[in-house]
């Protein structure tokens, strides 16, 4: 789950780390009212989930609150990357002599999180990744010790920070690693960490991504999430406890299990097909489980036909026949399904599906061809 800027910095400031003044606002009004509050220049900031909000035009500064006024009403009705700003963060603007960037991710390769920095931060830092990475510093951190002082000390040194900044900055780097470790992120980041004109240094952004798999440890961050920004169909899948991803093709996939799930994707590629949607029910499947992602598949009108790909284990099959006759009570659709179980009381769920006149299927390559040919506009017998 990302966090927006705003809820990033939030995190990083209860962490120790500086950061500007200011706050949030949903309306041009409210962001005026901020920055009559703040009574200083300040910077407007829209809050998409994607970088390169300054490269788009995301934000900007400004000199009065009736300034702030006519850009946030600007700012908020812009789309950045095809992603509606529907809040701007106003802050007090700061004068920057030098942008850094400072992040931790995990390097799987290591099995370590890294710290990385480099003094070329700002708006740049992908570029100065590709092309000159020498620039950018990366130091391991035992997850069991946590960042030494040495090796903040030795980031600052590296990045030829001034001397009397380094108490500040090793205070920030611990902050970092304290964020990063408390929230179970995946990513945390500041790019860019301004040494200001006054020779101090403060978080100018923030960017958080946090572990999904750890959220209920955090039901405080888990209350973060922006249910705006996500496809509906993602949100009504979570409170069914299944596992979807949107995707553009046009085979809706149903599927206990991920590593079947998967499978069940690629031999729909297999066969000329393109898959419309991950979906795992998971295992133990409910009829309730089972009607709600039938549900969510059959909202996305690109759908053209639905393929069941369900190996009884736990999941027993005429459980998850007798769903699918539940949910098409519910549901009147004429999509047609193509249903392929096996193992547990997979015979009996076959007979409820063939009484119930589906497409049944023996083996997954004889589901796979029959759902490409449907969503084709073909018949199976
Ligand atoms: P991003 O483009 O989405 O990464 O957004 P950032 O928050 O990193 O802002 C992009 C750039 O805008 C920064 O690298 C700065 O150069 C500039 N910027 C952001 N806040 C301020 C500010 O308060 N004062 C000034 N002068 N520039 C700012
Ligand atoms: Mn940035």
């Amino acid at each position: 789950m990302k966090l927006h800027e705003y809820q990033s910095k939030q995190i990083f400031s209860k962490y120790g780390i500086p950061i500007p003044k200011g706050r949030v606002a949903s309306s041009a009004e409210e962001a005026k009212h901020i920055a009559e509050e703040l009574g200083k220049r300040v910077v407007i900031k829209s809050q998409v989930l994607v970088g390169g909000r300054g490269k788009a035009g995301g934000i900007r500064l400004a000199k009065n609150p009736d300034e702030v006024e006519d850009i946030a009403t600007e700012i908020l009705s812009m789309e950045i990357k095809g992603l509606p700003v529907r809040k701007v963060l106003v802050d007090e603007a700061a004068s920057i002599e030098k942008e850094i960037y400072l992040g931790i991710t995990n390097d799987r390769a290591a099995r370590k999180p890294v710290m990385m920095a480099s003094a070329a931060g700002g708006v740049d830092i992908e570029e100065v990744a590709r092309n000159t990475p020498e620039k950018i510093i990366k130091i391991h951190i035992d997850p069991l010790l946590g960042l030494r002082d040495y090796q903040a000390r030795d980031i600052a040194g590296s990045i030829d920070l001034p001397r009397d900044l380094w108490r500040l900055f090793g205070q920030i780097a611990n902050g970092l690693w304290n964020a990063y470790t408390g929230c179970d992120a995946t990513l945390a980041e500041i790019n860019p960490l301004v040494i200001t004109s006054d020779k101090h240094l403060i978080a100018l952004d923030g960017k958080m991504v946090l572990d999904d798999n750890a959220l209920f440890r955090h039901p405080d961050l888990a209350d973060m999430r922006d249910l705006d920004i996500e496809a509906q169909s993602e949100i009504e899948a979570r409170k069914y406890g299944l596992s979807f991803i949107k995707l553009d093709g046009n085979i809706g996939c149903m599927v206990n299990g991920a590593g079947l799930a998967m499978t069940t994707m690629d031999i729909i590629k297999l066969f000329g097909g393109e898959p419309a949607n991950f979906l795992d029910i998971g295992g133990g499947a409910s009829a309730e489980k089972v009607a709600a992602a039938l549900r969510i598949i059959l909202s996305d009108p690109n759908v053209k036909a639905i393929l069941l790909n369900v190996f009884g284990g736990i999941t027993r099959g005429d459980e998850v026949a007798r769903g699918i006759l539940a949910a098409l009570n519910d549901i009147k659709t004429q999509i047609p399904m193509v249903v392929r179980l096996v193992g547990t009381n997979a015979e009996e769920g076959r007979q409820i599906l063939a009484n119930a006149k589906m497409i049944t299927a023996e083996t997954l390559v004889d589901a796979a061809k029959k759902s490409v040919a449907l969503a084709a506009g073909g018949m199976v017998q």
